[in-house]
């Protein structure tokens, strides 16, 4: 993917633009680049995207710090890295509905027929407890703790209530005024033609009013980020995919709100012994071909230990061999899964003069009752040349 534009070089404005800059340059850019405007062109609809994402991260003064403090990092989403990150589905529900609507408040509702567009029924009290957000953080695990469990602590800066204004959002001495473009109702009436729609106020956010002094500290948002070591105790039996949650140890709440949750979504690296399949393990075991010919036990490395395998003589290579209930032992303890051992042949390497004499004694002993395998090979390249051989003559 190509390397994402700066937002504010994106909307066209000076990194210290005012709200209203922001909005003015947005609305002209949008109206430029909308897709209803520009059929069939999709270079105008990637141009509007990126325009209204960059609107979208802008308009909003808590994801504008997060962006000046962190750059894209702080408000992308996207997968991969090793960072902390707004649980994705909880994004996709909230975020995109406010990309909506502030798309909607940002054209003065003209589009709003196309959109539809969601409706906030209340108006958000300013003033009253904010549950903080939910969180989560990847974790890149090593494959003896999945299996057996371990005790982590991970260092994360979360969101949390702004020191400065205790979540008010104010500064000192501010005072709420009624928002002047929704008079103080947290909505406008879009006017879609013959549609109407009542859209989230773009400038207020819905909450009908607007502070005239915002906290320095965090824009006026009330929250800030601070650092946090977490300890955390990794259950045995986890797996990629699993997904841990540590309750109200996630974004901390505001105005007396409870702390969201922080969900540790974890990645097991690869074991450089075993593979695993949910609870089943594979390993592969290397036999000497002496061995796979007499019979004799191996080792086998299993999750309890070293396990002793019989292999019966004339073992081939690639027999698999079941070890029932020595995989993974799942994360309540109730079922476990099985190893299966792969038997492979490893050709001697380096003989010395004596191992060389008796090697070859032992080739001169065996005969050709000693391997079907090549005597079945023989007598087929026999039929099938003499199928040549005939063939040929036909004509
Ligand atoms: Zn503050
Ligand atoms: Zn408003």
């Amino acid at each position: 993917m190509a390397e994402k534009r700066d937002y504010y070089e994106v909307l066209g404005v000076a990194k210290d633009a005012t709200a209203d800059q922001i909005k003015s340059a947005y609305r002209k850019l949008a109206m430029k680049y909308h897709p209803d405007r520009n059929p069939d062109n999709p270079e105008a609809k990637e141009k509007f995207t990126e325009v209204s994402e960059a609107y979208e991260v802008l308009s909003n003064p808590e994801k504008r710090q997060k962006y000046d403090q962190f750059g894209h990092q702080g408000v992308n989403f996207g997968p991969g890295g090793f960072d902390f990150r707004r649980d994705f589905s909880h994004f996709e529900d909230v975020d995109l509905n406010e990309i909506l609507s502030s798309f909607l408040g940002g054209m003065g509702g003209g589009f709003s027929s196309f959109f539809g567009g969601r409706q906030r029924q209340q108006r958000p009290d300013p003033n009253a407890p904010q549950r903080g957000d939910d969180m989560t953080f990847r974790l890149e695990i090593d494959f003896d703790e999945a299996l057996f469990g371990s005790e982590r602590t991970i260092d994360l800066t979360l969101p949390a209530q702004c020191d400065e204004c205790h979540g008010s959002g104010m500064a000192q001495g501010a005072k709420r005024n009624k928002c002047p473009t929704c008079n103080g109702n947290g909505f406008v009436i879009g006017n879609g033609g013959w549609l109407q729609v009542r859209q989230t106020c773009p400038h207020c956010h819905g909450e009908g009013s607007i502070i005239d002094k915002p906290c320095r500290k965090c824009r006026g948002t009330g929250q800030t980020t601070k650092p946090q070591t977490i300890s955390l105790r990794i259950p045995k039996g986890v797996d990629t995919g699993s997904r841990l949650r540590l309750q109200g140890k996630g974004g901390g709440g505001i105005r007396g709100g409870e702390n969201g949750d922080l969900y540790v979504l974890i990645s097991v690296r690869d074991s450089d012994i075993f593979v695993r399949d949910g609870l089943n393990l594979g390993v592969e075991i290397p036999v000497s071909p002496i061995l796979a010919a007499l019979g004799g036990s191996v080792d086998v490395p299993t999750p309890d230990g070293t396990a002793t395998l019989k292999l019966p003589p004339g073992t081939p290579d690639g027999k698999t061999f079941r070890l029932r209930g020595k995989g993974v032992t799942s994360i309540r303890g109730d079922m476990t899964g099985d190893l299966d051992a792969r038997i492979y042949i490893e050709v001697p390497v380096e003989l010395n003069k004596k191992q060389r004499t008796a090697a070859e004694a032992l080739a001169k002993a065996l005969g050709e009752a000693n391997f079907p395998e090549q005597a079945r090979l023989k007598n087929k390249t026999q039929i099938f040349l003499s199928h040549k051989e005939k063939l040929s003559k036909v004509k």
